[in-house]
């Protein structure tokens, strides 16, 4: 390992080929040791046995194939991009290479050379184009040795044949390593899991000698990833529970078993399951961590109630914490009817309780006279105290920050943390991000409900699209209108909302009560609005996401998205999940008039799938791991070589060994450094808490 951590950081410079100028141009793919150009994988590979014609190549997929150059043209478009052109031929035709704004590929290659192309194909009716494709001098290609070529992702002033070079190097000197030293992984995991040694998969991962290799070398390395991160996540979990004695809750007594079966209905068999795994966690010394993770609708809110309940039992005080008031009022009076008639004391702290009524209130929390608060952020601040608190309960946790969450947990000595989540989290996703949060999972939605018919229409439908809005609201349902998503600020979107309002409540709606709301309103005014649509004095609420989340009104069967194409598909499942929750067949509708071709397949699945972790599986896939929630903000560390959507066996394996193994506290060191090496300070905010 010694021997590892030096070679990780000895200088690039060290190699062969590498001076001043190259140092600083790997220095700009983040290459600046030994270590990290052994662990530049990769992005694909050329498989020179594999190469085909150009009258062979498919339309639409990513091909590679050799040519010879006849023609290079730079021209300038009306728009002042300049556009090198380079025509090549194979015996069996040919293709137009194209590069916008890159003028200096036109000195780099002359005609009469030989390429190596790869790139994505575009067959028109009379040509083949490849916009911006790789190429590569033959002859540099023929340099190496072996039939699977590695192509490194790069920037256009390295060369491949110059990273290859000095990785061979790399490799080179990582081989006098003795094996042992090179490697990361205990020896049981590598026999018990059938996998190669680290030198070996280096090697195999940069030069495989065939397919076998790469692929025994990449399970190999993603295994390593996966396997290491697991390690250190369980690491931090075991001394987060070492370090804190947490509330022993005693088995249920007569208030919890009296509430549950005044229960207004059976709950569901995952509703079960799930509490019992919540009160398993309280009744033990450790401080439960646990993430609930529950479709729209699919009932989280009684759970968290019996939960606070026992905590109450307990002699402890609770509390609840809601992104949004309306969703804090809200949770409040669900509560509320449920636990006040046993003499459960509650109260709801928002922004908005005047001065005095807030002192009050503060002061009665921290006399204990309050059995359970529910609130928004205003639960966090600083002069808020708990007598006893025992239970913590976030709701829709994604709204929260990790910071504001360990904020109010401080609150009490060890509190039990329940946090509930209602964007599914594909199951990789979860074991990845919150590997050291337990995880409980509701599927199965409360029988009856009926799916909601989604419809995608585009803007010249839009009329009839209202026109079928009117119709339910004859029939005495009432309606929702998202707007657009507007990234740029709140301002923006309050007034395409405002505009939107303005249209439908003089046209379409003229002979109903329209309401507004959007994310530049005062909390008081937001309130009145939303009241008023829950009590139906309000027939169509026109609003922006501020209604993501949560609002019950089961009076409401039409969710009309303008502009749906703005939109994620677990953001489209949130909104989509505000209708749906009564007796009356629900719909909603997606306007948009994209054609981008990813945006009407993600607008076509939300028309034929209902389950919200079906999505989210779909999400992940049509977006990628980033883009899902928004990397910074969620610190999913960038993976190095790993792929969550592709690798879930290798990920529940790595999972299971890392459970399985006993690690000395020397070896757990290690397997830090080693994360903080590949991750860096990013991953120790996310999951050193
Ligand atoms: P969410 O998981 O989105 O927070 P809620 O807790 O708001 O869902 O529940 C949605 C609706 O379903 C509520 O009106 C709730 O009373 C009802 N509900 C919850 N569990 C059941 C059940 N087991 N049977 C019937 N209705 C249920
Ligand atoms: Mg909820």
């Amino acid at each position: 390992m010694i021997i590892i951590q030096k070679l990780w950081t000895a200088k690039i410079q060290f190699l062969k080929g590498v001076g001043p100028a190259n140092a600083a141009k790997l220095a700009k793919l983040g290459i600046f040791t030994v270590g990290q150009l052994l662990e530049h994988y990769p992005r694909r590979y050329e498989d020179r046995s594999n190469h085909k014609l150009i009258a062979e190549l498919t339309d639409g997929l990513y091909e590679t194939f050799r040519a010879l150059i006849i023609n290079i043209s730079e021209l300038k478009s009306h728009r002042g991009l300049r556009i090198v052109k380079i025509t090549v031929r194979d015996q069996s035709g040919v293709a137009q290479l194209t590069w916008f704004n890159q003028s200096y590929i036109k000195n780099k290659y002359k005609t009469g050379m030989e390429i190596i192309i790869s790139g994505k194909v575009q067959r028109r009716l009379h040509s083949i184009e490849i916009n911006k494709p790789d190429i590569e001098l033959a002859a540099d290609f023929n340099a190496d040795a072996g039939q699977i070529i590695p192509v490194y992702p790069v920037m256009e002033n390295i060369p491949q044949w110059q990273l290859r070079t000095l990785t061979r190097q790399a490799v080179e000197i990582f081989h006098t390593l003795p094996v042992s030293e090179a490697e990361t992984l205990p020896q049981a995991i590598l026999s018990g899991y059938n996998l190669i040694n680290r030198q070996q998969a280096l090697t195999a991962i940069h030069f495989p000698r065939n397919r076998e290799m790469l692929a025994a070398a990449r399970r190999r390395l993603v295994f390593e990833e996966l396997y290491l991160l697991q390690c250190g996540l369980t690491y931090l979990k075991q001394k987060n529970k070492h370090k804190s004695q947490g509330i022993k809750h005693a088995p249920d007594g007569k208030l919890v078993t009296a509430i549950e079966n005044k229960l207004p209905f059976t709950l569901t068999g995952d509703q079960q399951q799930t509490l019992q795994e919540i009160k398993a966690d309280m009744e033990d010394i450790t401080p439960m961590q646990r993430l609930l993770q529950g479709d729209v609708g699919s009932g989280k809110t009684v759970i968290a109630t019996v939960a606070l309940a026992k905590t109450v039992e307990n002699g402890y005080q609770g509390a609840l914490m809601a992104p949004t008031e309306i969703l804090a009022e809200q949770h409040y009076h669900s509560l509320a009817r449920l636990l006040a008639p046993h003499g459960i004391k509650l109260a709801v702290l928002t922004g908005k309780l005047t001065r005095k009524a807030r002192d009050q209130l503060l002061c009665h929390i921290k006399e204990g006279g309050i059995d359970i608060v529910v609130g928004t952020h205003a639960l966090i601040q600083a002069d808020v105290e708990f007598k006893q608190l025992g239970l913590v309960v976030t709701d829709e946790q994604h709204r929260f920050g990790v910071q504001q969450r360990a904020q109010l947990e401080a609150k009490g000595g060890q509190p039990d943390v329940l946090v509930m989540t209602a964007t599914p989290i594909p199951r990789t996703m979860a074991l990845t991000v919150y590997g050291d949060l337990d995880v409980s999972v509701i599927r199965e939605l409360p029988p009856g409900r009926q799916p909601i018919a989604t419809y995608a229409r585009a803007s010249n439908r839009r009329d009839k699209v209202y026109a079928f809005a009117v119709e339910q609201m004859k029939a005495g349902r009432q309606i929702y209108v998202v707007c657009p998503l507007i990234e740029e600020s709140d301002k923006v979107e309050a007034q395409s909302a405002i505009k939107i309002y303005d249209e439908l409540s003089s046209t379409f709606f003229k002979d109903y009560n329209c309401g507004l709301l959007h994310g530049k309103m005062k909390p008081q005014e937001k309130d009145v609005i939303m009241s008023a649509f829950a009590g139906g004095e309000i027939k169509a609420l026109i609003a922006t996401t501020v209604i993501e989340v949560g609002v019950n009104v089961p009076n409401a069967t039409v969710m009309i998205i303008e502009g749906a194409d703005r939109f994620g598909l677990a953001q489209l499942h949130q909104l989509r999940g505000r209708v749906g929750r009564g007796e009356h067949k629900s719909y909603c509708i997606l306007l948009s008039d994209s054609t981008n071709q990813e945006t009407v397949e993600r607008l076509r699945v939300m028309t034929e799938i209902n389950d919200g972790f079906i999505l989210a599986e779909k999400d992940l896939i049509l977006r990628g791991p980033g883009q899902f929630f928004g990397t910074a903000q969620h610190g999913i560390p960038d993976l190095k070589i790993a792929d969550i959507i592709r690798d879930t066996d290798i990920l529940l394996e790595a999972r299971r060994a890392a459970q399985q193994t006993v690690c000395t506290p020397e070896y757990l060191n290690r397997v830090w450094q080693t994360l903080l090496h590949w991750f860096g300070e990013n991953f120790t905010m996310v999951f050193c808490r």
